[in-house]
């Protein structure tokens, strides 16, 4: 089939199903026939190309494109269109992949369900009563309702792991600084990473390498590549490797069918030849509480650029005196939904004069404690293992005016962005008929080991 054939494919199903799933904000038909319409003539004419040339992507919309506008799900920023490409879109587009549009989110990427967006919630394609995860879930759901064979996601304390848990979709979460985040809208800078959703190991391998690699435009960019991942995913052999069970990690608080297929898969990989050791990270349960004093406080200030001035939405005081405060006070209320200004206030407090030590301070102090639990673990194994996510999808609303009930969807995944280590949901089989992912974790720079191990799942 050509390039045109499939990414039409793909924009039809978009158009038989998004009304249902809403899993785009917006969709970019003509510029992607006519990327897929070049990568038809190239072939045509014998030029080499990349593997994934005339392979369709979606984009989440927090991820800048010129061209097609960027709303982070947020109204602050409906209508705004970049005058740049995050480096993820430049070098997609260097691979010649046709961009299908962009992926709904919990505003600015905070939240366990999609349903923050300010454009509505994305379903989940296996129960449209229940929700996709998020913050990614228009990325996971894309995916899995087959509007698209690839999206990008971006992850900060599991956006990308547990959407695709939930979707039945592969995730990955890099290593930290392995793909540039120059462009992605940050949330908390020192937990933000972009990675791949897909429907199998390597289409997302392939996917990383096309993304990944050391990029000036991010300070905190690896200056190496961090490995062959496609090999990895490809060969899949887990004989004689490592897999540690993360004691804490499991249990109470876990749905029981998560635990029945999480059992499986230590079995399955005992029976492909891995050694199954258990290992303890004590520390893990205080990562819920650190990622909510860092990632709130990191956010407040990456959130202050959305003053109504310097571009984005601008609201007005209704009367009175239009100061730079009121104006900046009008456009933040209006702008801004129920989540964001939670954690704005969470934030800024945390890292107020006479409470930064206290919370700020002791949070940073976590952080420590839990690389650390990482290292002891990783000197036992070569791979960490748990369930991505305690839960199958819940239904929409369930956890809406509980945020702590929201919170806790991440338990598992939150430790991997504290200590920037790498970490793929690999789907693990159903449990009353909806999706349980599977979590690899795997030391800073050894991203292969995942694919290795994800692909024996698989
Ligand atoms: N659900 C988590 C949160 O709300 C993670 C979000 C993310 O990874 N972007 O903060």
């Amino acid at each position: 089939v050509s390039a045109v054939e499939v990414t039409q494919a793909h924009l039809d199903r978009i158009s038989e199903v998004d009304g249902a799933v809403n899993a785009f904000l917006h969709v970019n038909t003509d510029e992607a026939l006519q990327v897929a319409a070049d990568v038809d003539k190239a072939r045509a004419a014998g030029e080499s190309l990349h593997t994934l040339a005339g392979v369709p992507i979606a984009i989440k919309d927090l991820i800048v494109t010129k061209g097609q506008p960027t709303t982070a799900g947020s109204k602050m920023l409906e209508g705004w269109m970049s005058p740049y490409d995050a480096t993820v879109i430049t070098r997609i587009r260097a691979a010649r992949m046709p961009m299908l549009g962009k992926t709904n989110l919990d505003e600015f990427a905070m939240g366990s369900s999609t349903e923050h967006s300010a454009y509505g919630p994305t379903r989940n394609p296996w129960d449209l009563d229940r929700i996709p995860g998020g913050s990614g879930g228009g990325s996971a759901a894309a995916v899995a309702a087959f509007e698209a064979p690839l999206a990008l996601g971006t992850d900060t304390g599991g956006s990308i792991r547990q959407p695709a848990a939930v979707t039945g979709s592969v995730g990955v979460k890099p290593t930290y600084g392995g793909v540039s985040r120059y462009g992605a809208i940050a949330m908390a800078s020192s937990l933000d990473q972009i990675g791949p959703v897909s429907r199998t190991v390597l289409d997302a391998a392939l996917l990383q390498e096309v993304i990944g690699g050391h990029d000036p435009r991010d300070s905190t960019s690896l200056p190496d590549p961090v490995g062959n991942l496609v090999e990895a995913a490809r060969n899949g052999n887990v004989a004689g490797m490592r897999i540690g069970v993360i004691k804490e990690l499991q249990g109470e608080g876990y749905e029981a069918g998560v635990l029945a297929r999480f059992s499986e898969s230590l079995e399955l990989l005992k029976d492909a030849g891995a050694e199954i050791v258990e290992v303890s990270c004590p520390n893990f349960k205080y990562a819920l509480g650190a990622y909510y004093l860092i990632m709130p406080s990191e956010a407040s200030s990456n959130l202050a650029k959305y003053d109504g001035v310097r571009y984005g939405m601008r609201a007005l005081p209704a009367d009175g005196p239009m100061t730079i405060e009121r104006v900046m006070g009008a456009t933040r209320a209006a702008g801004f939904g129920e989540e964001v200004k939670r954690r704005i206030i969470l934030g800024t407090y945390a890292l107020s004069a006479g409470y930064y030590d206290a919370y700020y301070g002791s949070a940073q102090k976590v952080r420590t404690l839990i690389q650390r639990d990482f290292n002891a673990a990783f000197a036992q194994a070569d791979v960490l293992i748990s369930p991505t996510s305690p839960n199958t999808a819940f239904k929409l609303g369930e956890k809406l005016d509980d945020p702590l009930a929201m919170y806790l969807n991440d338990v598992a995944t939150i430790p991997a962005n504290l200590a920037g280590v790498p970490g793929i949901s690999i789907p693990g089989g159903l449990a009353d008929g909806l999706p349980v992912g599977i979590q690899f974790l795997a030391p800073v720079r050894e991203d292969a080991r995942l694919y290795r191990a994800g692909a024996a799942l698989e």
